[in-house]
């Protein structure tokens, strides 16, 4: 099926009901969440590994964490706790805000979402050709934020698109052109990449 790439552009426009995308985007999520229980861990435990996977260093915490997966912070935490009882995070105080907790992986739950079934999800989505996987992200996107919107939650976004980066000249060095003007702190590349919890749209 690697070589079978559907484009959006080369179909004919067919009516699509946003119920249908709607049910669409459940059936996925469903499904990319497996059958749980891999590897011994709940759905809530993976669904912790794949954040702090995805995140920047601002977005390392319980609250953030309780923001992204839609729970309270007290559930959020006992799932967190008992990652770091089994030694799939580590917790230390954070760099940045001396009175919060942050969490790392381990090498171990590095190696273990190597296995993760959500991985099936992205191998089909590479199926999609550029231009259908970028029409497919830029709505997607504008769907969630308009939900988080409506439900007064945070949307969770990454540097490029945020209205608190800053690019060149920043850093007279020239080691990074990026800088998060919000935490006052220069980013590497690589983290511009990664989500963040205090991601403003705009930019
Ligand atoms: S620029 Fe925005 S998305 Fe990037 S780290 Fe700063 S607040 Fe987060």
């Amino acid at each position: 099926m690697g070589s079978e790439r559907y484009d959006s552009a080369m179909a004919a426009p067919v009516d699509v009901s946003s119920r249908t995308v709607a049910e669409l985007v459940v059936q996925l999520g469903w499904l990319a969440r497996g059958d749980g229980f891999v590897a011994d861990l709940t759905l809530a435990q993976w669904a912790a590994l794949r954040y702090f996977s995805r995140v920047n260093r601002f977005s390392r915490t319980v609250s953030a964490f309780a923001e992204f997966h839609g729970t309270t912070r007290g559930t959020a935490s006992q799932t967190i706790k008992s990652l770091v009882q089994n030694d799939y995070l580590t917790r230390k105080r954070s760099k940045t805000d001396g009175r919060s907790i942050d969490f790392t992986l381990t090498y171990k739950s590095k190696k273990l979402l190597a296995e993760d079934p959500f991985e099936t999800l992205v191998v089909a989505a590479s199926t999609l050709s550029n231009s259908a996987s970028h029409i497919v992200a830029r709505s997607l996107e504008r769907v969630l934020r308009k939900m988080a919107q409506q439900q007064g939650k945070r949307h969770f976004g990454m540097c490029p698109n945020c209205k608190h980066l800053q690019e060149d000249g920043c850093y007279a060095n020239g080691k990074t052109n990026f800088y998060c003007t919000l935490m006052d702190e220069p980013l590497k590349e690589a983290e511009t990449q990664q989500l963040c919890v205090n991601f403003l749209p705009g930019r």
